[in-house]
């Protein structure tokens, strides 16, 4: 397929995270001009921002598509919303959070999108599963995701069995 490898962070802690984490795999994979090439292991990790929150779930999937990157955000957002999405609190509970990490080597910077995610470096439960998917990621300005996973504070992430992320959708 000639298309774009693109990186999508899921996270959730809300009704059954893990079911919406599944879910929405499978939604990510059936994108118009998409293709799922790998997902990574689920993780639990502590909330960022406010703590009076349930600990979330996070993952990552790696994508082809020929999908441009505001046309991917519609589509991630457009997803987030059937999942009952709401936006309230900022860094507050949600169903599901869908956050382009990577499209391909290329930044993207506009009002509506920022790529790389300007948070991936500081964040363990983006940089393992990342990692995961492909120990040999270079970001567009040259770092090494093996590095920045180095010097990333660990903040309790802990991988869940690969038989808890079969929960079928
Ligand atoms: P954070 O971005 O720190 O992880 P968040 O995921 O809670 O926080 P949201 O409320 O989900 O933030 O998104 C706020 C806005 O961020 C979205 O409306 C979207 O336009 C914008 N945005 C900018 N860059 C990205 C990106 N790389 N992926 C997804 N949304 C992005
Ligand atoms: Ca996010
Ligand atoms: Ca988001």
């Amino acid at each position: 397929m000639n298309g774009v490898e693109v990186y999508i962070g899921l996270g959730s802690n809300l009704a059954d995270p893990l079911r919406q984490l599944a879910r929405a795999v499978v939604e990510l994979a059936s994108l118009p001009d998409t293709s799922l090439i790998a997902q990574s292991a689920f993780y639990s990790s502590r909330p960022v921002g406010p703590q009076d929150q349930p600990d979330f779930i996070n993952g990552a999937v790696r994508l082809n598509t020929s999908l441009a990157p505001l046309a991917l955000l519609d589509h991630l957002q457009r997803i987030e919303n059937t999942h009952g999405r709401l936006r309230n609190q900022h860094w507050g509970p949600r169903t599901l959070d869908l956050d382009l990490l990577l499209y391909g080597d290329r930044p993207v910077q506009n009002e509506r999108l920022m790529v790389p995610h300007p948070e991936l470096a500081n964040r363990d439960f983006v940089l393992q599963p990342l990692l995961e998917l492909n120990p040999e990621l270079v970001l567009p300005d040259g770092r090494t995701l093996a590095v920045l996973r180095h010097q990333c504070p660990n903040n309790g992430l802990k991988r869940l069995e690969p038989a808890t992320n079969a929960s079928p959708p």
